[in-house]
């Protein structure tokens, strides 16, 4: 079977590797979506997980094979996965090969949704972890910096929460419209004049601000458009080492609270529920598809000039 390798910092390679043998409490995955998340970027530029590996922590696919033990899954079942306490992708071969073999007890039958709905429902968890950490009260007024996947998916899920609007900055006009159509409320294009625009409309700023680009002069901004008593969400992944600067008499004096989020805690199952529920719309983030072999593409895609959103990897289209 096919297999990405990251072998080393920027060193990406599709290889070949021996289709897993599952224990008996795990199940072998045939995998048929598999997300790229901006963290296999941190993987590739060796700040996060361990190298080697086979990347890939957003996959779905059938089940091919259940252990001895396994009496939750049958081969045919359509699955997504849940790297919590695992480390698909990160610190175990993940889902950018053919095969995977997982714990069954991490495996969600995905009904009804698409493999690629399926491979959505990970960073989709995230965002529920993250609104559910820092608390979205009803009415609140919240902006979300970033209208990548992340960006987009955080946007809906303010609004599943009650926020009586969201806003949306982001540097790409294609984005933006992006994120109207899905239902923000208004959109800004992000530059030096920001902060000017967003107070121009919204003079005492926003009861959230929410980070999704992880670029620190982005999260530096956030403090100066957040409403006194107002909570700051960072939730995009900087580079470790990088700074941000803070005037803790704004923090004292105007009662604001920071908080970081990180994986996606156990909203795993809560997100699939809302996904199978129809509450968000996965399939509009989803700009590209490469298969497997193409994978270095794939890469250079995300980091290249064209605009890109979520791209999904399909192993199937190598066969
Ligand atoms: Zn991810």
């Amino acid at each position: 079977m096919q297999a990405v390798y990251i072998d080393a910092i920027e060193k990406i390679r599709v290889g070949t590797a021996e289709v897993p043998v599952p224990g008996d409490d795990e199940a072998l995955i045939r995998v048929r979506s598999a997300g790229l998340c901006g963290s296999d970027l941190h993987i590739l530029k060796g700040e996060f997980g361990r190298l080697p590996i086979i990347p890939g922590h957003e996959f779905s696919g059938d089940v091919v094979e259940a252990g001895k033990s396994v009496t939750t899954l049958s081969p045919g079942d359509r699955v997504t996965v849940s790297p919590a306490g695992a480390g698909y992708g990160v610190n175990v071969p993940g889902g950018f090969e053919d095969y995977v073999k997982v714990r069954a007890q991490n495996a969600y039958p995905i009904d009804h949704l698409t493999y690629d709905e399926g491979a959505l429902i990970e960073p989709f968890a995230c965002v529920v972890h993250a609104l559910d950490s820092v608390g979205v009260t009803l009415g609140d007024k919240v902006l979300v910096v970033g209208a990548g996947p992340i960006g987009l998916l955080l946007l809906q899920g303010a609004k599943l929460c009650g926020a009586q609007s969201v806003t949306v900055a982001d540097v790409v006009e294609e984005k933006l419209a992006k994120a109207e159509a899905l239902g923000a409320d208004e959109t800004f294009v992000a530059g030096d004049d920001l902060k000017e625009k967003l107070l121009a409309v919204h003079p005492n700023g926003f009861d959230l601000t929410i980070d999704a680009t992880g670029n620190p002069v982005a999260q530096e901004q956030l403090l100066g458009f957040t409403a006194t008593r107002g909570r700051v969400l960072l939730f995009g992944f900087a580079s470790p080492g990088a700074t941000m600067r803070i005037e803790p008499y704004d923090i004292f004096r105007r009662e604001l609270k920071i908080v970081g989020t990180f994986g996606q805690g156990d909203k795993f199952g809560r997100a699939l529920a809302l996904a199978k529920a129809g509450h968000v719309n996965l399939a509009d983030i989803i700009s590209h598809h490469f298969p497997l072999g193409a994978f270095p593409t794939a890469i250079e895609t995300t980091r290249g000039p064209e605009i890109s959103l979520k791209i999904l990897i399909h192993p199937e289209g190598d066969s």
